[in-house]
């Protein structure tokens, strides 16, 4: 966990400006996106100005969070930010390319995040590689900027903390965790809406989506993969910026020890979710390609064609897969 100390001083970072930077991840999941926006209205509460800000759409699961039509896709030195806040990504190429190179110096950064792989790219990194999600560093943070964690809020973090740990079946999820979720109830978050809108309701193109990837799947020895072709988004009008969430989908699979979705984008990249059960650690395989993550679940981008991503990656999964456990930290 974060130190007081360390919470103190983020609390006091955000007291001092006026005008925050809150940068969401690209293809924003619930926890960027409920975490972004709790500090948000934590902000307005203490009679801030923030922006938040994210490089692709907030999908339609999260649309329901108070705030989310407040998301811009660019900002620039012209909106008289003063402080930008990355939350809930492990490096500055994360920020989707909001974050300017001329801006390191002028503005203070402040890295809120929870994971392993965080390479403490800011001025004052307020990361817990252990917390299930980014939202459990935020809730303490929030408090210690003197704003009481309820109703709105509560929501905000409650999706972030039901998203993040798929509804409390990770690994990640302890009793601290389970407590955290009945603070947040009990503090009016609503957990039906949250429930339904963020994890249960799909759009019906997702679906669809889900039965081309499931139709493209292979196993062979406790590695399960699929393939998802740009061939197909253009049949089902996908666009690249869309999390279809097919790691999570495919993790489901009983056969699999480790599974990876390898998602073709326009630009010729390919789009990796990794996913395993215990022990073996993705993470490392997602850093080693120029992504990151937790150990149960890491992303990253590499080179196309599709088959050319395959061929390099499977090789690199199956010797984690005989190599058994990795090192324990
Ligand atoms: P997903 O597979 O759902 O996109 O992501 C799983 C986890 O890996 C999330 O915690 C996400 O933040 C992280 N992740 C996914 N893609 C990338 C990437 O390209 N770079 C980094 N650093 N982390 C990623
Ligand atoms: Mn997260």
């Amino acid at each position: 966990m974060v130190t007081r100390e360390a919470l103190h001083q983020a609390a006091a970072m955000l007291r001092r400006s006026r005008r925050p930077l809150l940068i969401s991840h690209p293809r924003p999941d619930g926890d960027t996106v409920g975490s972004t926006l709790a500090l948000r209205l934590a902000l307005i509460a203490l009679g801030k100005e923030p922006i938040v800000a994210c490089v692709h759409p907030i999908p339609e699961s999260f649309r329901f969070l108070p705030g989310a039509e407040s998301y811009r896709r660019e900002v620039d030195e012209s909106d008289g930010f003063d402080l930008v806040v990355a939350i809930d990504m492990s490096d500055l190429r994360r920020t989707g390319g909001l974050y300017r190179e001329s801006w390191r110096g002028r503005y203070p950064l402040l890295v809120i995040d929870h994971h392993e792989t965080n390479l403490n790219f800011g001025d004052l990194n307020l990361v817990a590689p252990h917390a299930a999600a980014t939202a459990l560093v935020m809730e303490p943070l929030i408090t210690a900027m003197g704003v009481t964690v309820r109703d709105a809020i509560a929501t905000c973090l409650l999706t972030a903390t039901l998203t993040d740990t798929r509804g409390l079946r990770t690994h990640s999820t302890t009793l601290e965790v389970m407590e955290a979720v009945c603070r947040f109830v009990e503090r009016g978050g609503d957990y039906h809406t949250a429930v339904w809108e963020a994890l249960d309701a799909k759009p019906m193109r997702q679906m669809k989506a889900w039965g081309v990837a499931l139709d493209r799947l292979r196993a062979e020895d406790g590695l399960v993969w699929t393939t998802y072709p740009v061939a197909e988004k253009e049949r089902l009008g996908i666009s690249d910026e869309e999390d279809l969430d097919l790691g999570g989908l495919i993790s489901q699979v009983r056969e699999a020890r480790i599974a990876v979705s390898f998602n073709e984008m326009r630009d010729g990249t390919v789009k990796l979710s990794l996913r395993s059960r215990p022990p073996y650690n993705v993470a490392t395989v997602a850093a080693a390609l120029g992504g990151g993550g937790h150990r149960q679940a890491a992303g990253c981008s590499v080179e196309g064609p599709l088959e050319a991503a395959v061929a390099r990656v499977l090789p690199l999964l199956r010797r984690l897969l005989d190599e058994g456990a990795t090192e324990a930290v």
